[in-house]
């Protein structure tokens, strides 16, 4: 059963409307396999949406509406043809493998007919999850390679674009990635790999975390172990080397570059002022609230949003969508992230404002010019 919302379900579905979106917010409930979903197609300005499919059982629709507006500027941002939405399965992905596929199937099915949304993994999906909605119904991204997909967490897509970030960032405000300390909290598949692309510049990871703890070193991580480590499904805090502290020790360490890759609002009112670095490059998405993000840009330390650092796992979908390679993929990021960055800091010094604001100034102007060609979008 699908049903689009409309005003007659109350006037409060549209609190978060405004000239770009969202298009449209659809609710998703089977009762055969006790599926619950919702989608958030934010805008199709520029073409169909493109956006991950979370699956997570504390997510609210604000949140989803606020990731899918999220997907809106990233795309726009790095001048895919394509508009920004996001949808959230509600239910705890550990879940026994028959079980989510029954689910995922069942939700392909569901949004089957939302045409102008194109789903790709995200937080509890992967690239068998997008095979099994590229089978329901032939529209996803991010698909395993055997598909013809271009595996974006097995390269390291997003990591990659974030290690181009702090590039852009080394030639306009001066911080050096040689011997610079990077502290990634939330090594999964966008933390651990952005790990590796710094270290091949030269940089050292001294600190990382996950759901159970923070592990520390002066001397540097071994980055090669620890993915063995969570490959192996332990946590960091099971290595044997290095010093172990709580969760959210990784917040305070002192660092040059410090990188969220895990959930959203980790930075907030409460906690920034611990903040010990001088960049933040932002891999999760929506990972500091307005409060923190004012903060830093008072502090003086530089933050490079979410929808511009971490756009790589997006381009590198838009590049599979479109039948590109894995190489074209590569320097479609690196292109892409280092102009966008590097045009968003200049904007942000121009007009003495956060890098946020800026970015967003910037995407929305290309949202308008996209819909302002369209009868609807
Ligand atoms: P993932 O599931 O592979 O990794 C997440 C990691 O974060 C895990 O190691 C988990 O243990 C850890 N974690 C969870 N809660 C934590 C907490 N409170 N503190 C510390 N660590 C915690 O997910 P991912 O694909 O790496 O995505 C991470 C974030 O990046 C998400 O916000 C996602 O939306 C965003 N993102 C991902 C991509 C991508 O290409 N995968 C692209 C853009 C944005």
């Amino acid at each position: 059963m699908t049903s689009t919302m409309t005003a007659d379900s109350g006037t409060d579905i549209f609190r978060f409307s405004d000239e770009i979106g969202p298009k449209k917010i659809v609710a998703i409930h089977d009762p055969s396999c006790d599926l619950k979903a919702i989608v958030v197609v934010d805008n199709v300005g520029a073409g169909p949406s493109i956006g991950g499919t979370r699956m997570a059982s504390d997510v609210t629709l604000a949140e989803c509406f606020r990731l899918a507006r999220a997907m809106t500027l990233k795309n726009a941002a790095a001048g895919l043809a394509h508009g920004g939405g996001k949808s959230v399965i509600f239910a705890d992905p550990a879940m026994d493998p028959a079980t989510k596929e029954t689910l995922i199937r069942s939700f392909a099915r569901a949004v089957g007919d939302i045409t102008d949304y194109i789903p790709g993994p995200d937080m509890g999906t992967d690239e068998r999850a997008m095979a099994w909605i590229e089978d329901e119904i032939g529209r996803a991204v991010g698909l395993p390679r055997e598909l013809g997909g271009i595996p974006l967490d097995e390269i390291g897509a997003t990591g990659f674009g974030l290690a181009i970030a702090a590039e852009a960032v080394e030639e306009h405000a001066g911080i050096g990635l040689r011997g610079a300390r990077v502290a990634v909290q939330g090594f999964g598949a966008v933390g651990h790999h952005a790990a590796r692309f710094l270290a091949e510049r030269g940089a050292v990871l001294v600190a990382a975390s996950d759901s159970r703890g923070t592990l520390t070193s002066r001397d540097g991580l071994d980055i090669t172990a620890l993915q063995a480590l969570k490959a192996a499904g332990r946590s960091l805090a099971d290595a044997p080397f290095g010093t172990v502290a709580d969760r959210d020790a990784i917040i305070a360490v002192e660092c040059d570059i410090w990188i969220p890759a895990a959930r959203p609002d980790v930075l907030n009112a409460d906690n920034v002022a611990a903040l010990n670095a001088r960049l933040v490059l932002q891999g999760a998405n929506i990972p500091a609230t307005h409060e923190a993000e004012e903060y830093l840009h008072r502090a003086g330390v530089i933050s490079v949003p979410d929808f511009i650092a971490n756009a790589g796992g997006v381009i590198c979908a838009a590049v599979e969508y479109h039948g590109g390679t894995q190489s074209q993929a590569f320097s479609a990021i690196e292109d892409k992230i280092r102009s966008n960055t590097s045009a968003v800091l200049e904007r942000a010094r121009a007009d003495n404002v956060p890098p946020r604001a800026a970015a967003v100034a910037l995407a929305r102007e290309r949202v308008l010019k996209a819909q302002s060609l369209r009868r609807f979008a």
